[in-house]
């Protein structure tokens, strides 16, 4: 393999959406320094009376939690989507609107408001991998539902205002643009070779162990080759599945092992609760067959080089396109190096 390259500015070609990122690794001369700040190890209360999410508290919109034991959702209270939509579609000259449709959820992966999931059992993080798989299937069984996002939304870095550990699932009636742009490229490889995209990519990546985080029997995390955020990863499913409704017990498991592998990674990179956003792209609810779509679970975060220098998509970024400076490989080296053991409780 052709690894010149990777010392000069280059682009690397994402297949799942059809995209490019520019790559500028002779901009990071500077040697390695993360860990810069430590952090003070301050405890969190594991109850907040003022937290809209801990059990038994009230809600805005007027609800009572239950005292919930384990992983728990609820419909929000300020929905980004509605039931009904009361408007037609409308289309007027070059003016174009659809009416949308949909049902957002809130779901709590544990009672206890100090924690994250890096910091959570294994066991307990299988339970909040079952709610999303009983979510996908519940939501996406209805009429009107044709697409389900699972997301976390994590640090206030990435807008999340409430630190109690919590996701949310937004689920809709149309196929939103980056699944459709995936699908269009699961779909023209399928046709070409009729395998996975993503199962084929993955074989790559295991043969070459230059990007790998973590693997066991089921599931491998690692920095995908065209990454754009600096320490970007992603969860695959060794077995080609469209859908975590698919998960067997044992794989729920693993799947949960291989979360919190990763983000004690990625709190242990700059000693902070790291933050990102993540997701899981699976198949459509529309009740079409999907056989070349590979589910996957997706970690954009934003931190750099410490836990306060954060990445800006700016300028050529919001221009252009996004760029780099440090490789999918030097990021995959520095998350190797760190410890399994979580640097609270080093
Ligand atoms: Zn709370």
């Amino acid at each position: 393999m052709n690894t010149e390259i990777n010392k000069h500015p280059h682009r690397r070609y994402n297949i799942l959406t059809g995209e490019w990122i520019l790559v500028s690794p002779h901009r990071t001369k500077r040697p390695w320094q993360g860990k810069t700040e430590k952090n003070s190890k301050e405890e969190r209360e594991t109850y907040d009376p003022s937290c809209y999410l801990c059990p038994g508290n009230s809600r805005a919109g007027g609800e009572t939690n239950p005292n919930y034991e384990g992983a728990h959702s609820f419909e929000n209270d300020f929905p980004a989507l509605l039931t009904e939509a009361p408007v037609k579609d409308f289309e007027n000259g070059l003016l174009k609107a659809e009416a949308e449709t949909g049902i957002c959820k809130v779901v709590c992966f544990s009672p206890d408001h100090s924690l994250t999931l890096p910091l959570m059992e294994v066991k307990d993080i299988t339970e909040v991998v079952g709610l999303w798989k009983k979510e996908y299937l519940d939501l996406g069984n209805k009429n009107n539902i044709n697409y389900v996002q699972i997301f976390e939304n994590k640090g206030s870095m990435m807008g999340c205002s409430n630190p109690h550990p919590h996701g949310q699932i937004w689920s809709q009636k149309s196929i939103p643009t980056e699944i459709l742009k995936k699908s269009k490229h699961f779909k023209d490889y399928w046709n070409e070779n009729k395998s996975s995209l993503l199962g084929d990519y993955l074989k790559q990546e295991l043969e070459l162990n230059e990007r790998i985080l973590a693997q066991n029997e089921h599931f491998v995390a690692l920095i995908p080759y065209w990454a754009v955020w600096p320490y970007e990863t992603m969860i695959i499913p060794r077995k080609h599945y469209q859908h975590i409704g698919q998960l067997n017990t044992a794989e729920e498991k693993a799947f949960a092992e291989i979360i919190k592998k990763l983000t004690i990674k990625y709190d242990n990179l700059f000693e902070t609760s790291f933050p990102y956003s993540s997701g899981i792209h699976q198949i459509p609810t529309d009740g079409k067959a999907y056989p070349e779509w590979h589910f996957h679970m997706s970690f954009y975060p934003p931190l750099l080089r410490s836990a306060t220098v954060k990445k800006f998509m700016v300028g050529y970024e919001m221009f252009a396109g996004p760029q780099r400076d440090i490789t999918a490989e030097q990021a995959a080296n520095n998350l190797n190096e760190l410890s399994d053991i979580h640097y609270l409780k080093q």
